[in-house]
């Protein structure tokens, strides 16, 4: 099942549940109801999974019309699920908790809510789950792995533990249910290994133009705040491109920006709708010469470790201003 949730990772859960379903993917999953059942009424027929499950017992009669699956992650929504409307049949997913201590049953916990959840009769079938929480990272996954198994051993019934980074580096982990995010976007579930390296390519690129040029003279300062000083003479653009478009404001001086081909960074503060780039060494860059923000030649996972985040933040964060235009 491929993770549509924050609007596919910002690339438009519509546009995006097309491009996956043209390539065969089995079943979406996500967090928002209103999408979830956005994706119904278009017409798709593959499982469609709520990452978190439903939050109130109201809930529940959509999630049973659409054909909607759920995590269920608590006692509580076991509980919701004892007040489902009559004749409401629901798959779940029962979330246990190996590690990552956010949300799940503990494996203690598991044969009870087990027993519960079966003994429903709004529950249909269930998968068991859970999610990594250092499968991109040295610690790995085999003590979560280890956890998860001893706990379901002997259970009946499908199961789902992957993420991008436990697809990539851990086929042990593959069972019945992938559940890859940042790889289907291009972007990179590690902090050491490059999208490039796993063969990722970006289908997201956020790119605009230089507005704007400025000739700058050793000791003036640029945007709000003068943070960035010129040291000697400079020439700089001004692209159009700013927080409100969800560029990050804190990415320092530097983080790197494709101006027209070549690779060079951006100085001063980012603005809400402008930020600026050095374009000292490339005098054929001016007004309309484009720049890439992150993408294609400009890799979001580079953006993003100059900025101190992840590619999955600069992704998500992508503005609804921005314009879209679709490549083929
Ligand atoms: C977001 C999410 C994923 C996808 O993670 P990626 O690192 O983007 O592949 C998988 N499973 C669950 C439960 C998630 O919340």
């Amino acid at each position: 099942m491929a993770v549509v949730k924050a609007n596919a990772y910002g690339h438009g859960v519509m546009r995006v549940a097309r491009a996956l379903a043209d390539a065969g993917v089995d079943g979406f999953a996500l967090l928002e109801l209103e999408a979830a059942v956005a994706l119904r009424e278009a017409g798709y027929t593959q499982r469609i999974v709520l990452l978190e499950g439903f939050f109130e017992a109201g809930e529940l009669p959509l999630l049973a019309a659409h054909r909607i699956d759920s995590a269920v992650h608590g006692m509580a929504q076991i509980d919701m699920l004892r007040a489902a409307p009559p004749g409401a049949k629901l798959k779940v997913l029962l979330k246990l908790n190996t590690g990552m201590n956010r949300l799940g049953f503990t494996p203690a916990q598991l044969p009870q809510a087990l027993q519960a959840l079966r003994a429903l009769p709004a529950v249909d079938e269930v998968t068991l789950m859970t999610h990594f929480a250092n499968a991109d990272d040295a610690r790995g996954v085999d003590w979560q792995l280890n956890a998860f198994e001893a706990a379901a051993q002997g259970v009946q019934a499908s199961r789902s533990v992957a993420n991008s980074a436990a697809i990539i580096r851990y086929a042990q982990t593959h069972a019945d249910w992938v559940r890859p995010g940042i790889m289907l976007y291009g972007a990179t579930p590690f902090a050491d290994v490059s999208a490039g390296a796993l063969g990722l390519r970006p289908v997201m690129t956020l790119s605009s133009q230089i507005i704007g040029v400025q000739q700058l003279k050793p000791g003036d300062t640029v945007g709000y705040g003068g943070s960035f000083v010129a040291r000697h003479a400079m020439r700089i653009g001004v692209v159009a491109c700013g927080y409100a478009d969800g560029y990050p404001r804190h990415a320092p001086s530097g983080t790197p920006v494709r101006v027209g081909g070549a690779m060079t960074g951006t100085v001063g503060r980012v603005s809400m709708d402008m930020l600026c780039v050095d374009i000292t060494a490339l005098p054929q860059a001016g007004i309309g010469t484009p720049a890439t923000l992150w993408g294609e030649g400009n890799p979001v996972d580079d953006v993003a470790t100059a900025a101190g985040t992840v590619g999955y933040e600069l992704l998500c964060a992508l503005a609804a201003r921005v314009p879209v235009v679709e490549k083929k």
